[in-house]
């Protein structure tokens, strides 16, 4: 079972971020880093925030992750996740990737044991609509 519901709306790729989505359908989990100066930029965008350039590549994460901070939701939004409360909402911190910090969720724990700083592994999830989406547990260890 999916942690959120699977009828919830998949990814709706932009430009900049199409090559994101589509190495999730790969289920790789990927970065824009500029291949000039060698920053990696999240959420992905067309220039580089440091040297200017237009220029990137996409580079497969490392398999280090933290919980950088959450949020646990008990009040939905909208009648679609009504029945997965509570939820958490999870910021995923990438240390050796000059800090990229990517919003997920972290699934098999309960939410008195979510701790900032916990570290985590990827676990792909596939939605509904067939996209497989990033989500994390706790690390063996962590
Ligand atoms: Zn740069």
């Amino acid at each position: 079972m999916a942690y959120l519901p699977d009828d919830l709306p998949g990814p709706e790729p932009t430009i900049d971020d199409r090559p994101f989505w589509d190495a999730c359908r790969m289920r790789e989990l990927r970065f824009q880093r500029c291949a000039d100066c060698g920053r990696f930029r999240h959420p992905p965008a067309p220039v580089c925030a440091r040297c200017g350039s237009r220029r990137s590549n996409w580079v497969r994460a490392a398999d280090e992750a933290e919980l950088f901070s959450f949020t646990v939701v008990h009040h939905a939004a909208d009648d679609a996740v009504a029945a997965s409360v509570p939820y958490n909402v999870a910021i995923v911190l990438f240390p050796s990737f000059d800090g990229v910090r990517l919003v997920s969720n972290v699934v098999d724990c309960a939410a008195d044991e979510l701790r900032i700083g916990m570290r985590l592994s990827l676990v792909w999830e596939v939605a509904g609509d067939g996209v497989p989406l990033p989500r994390f547990r706790r690390a063996v260890g962590g």
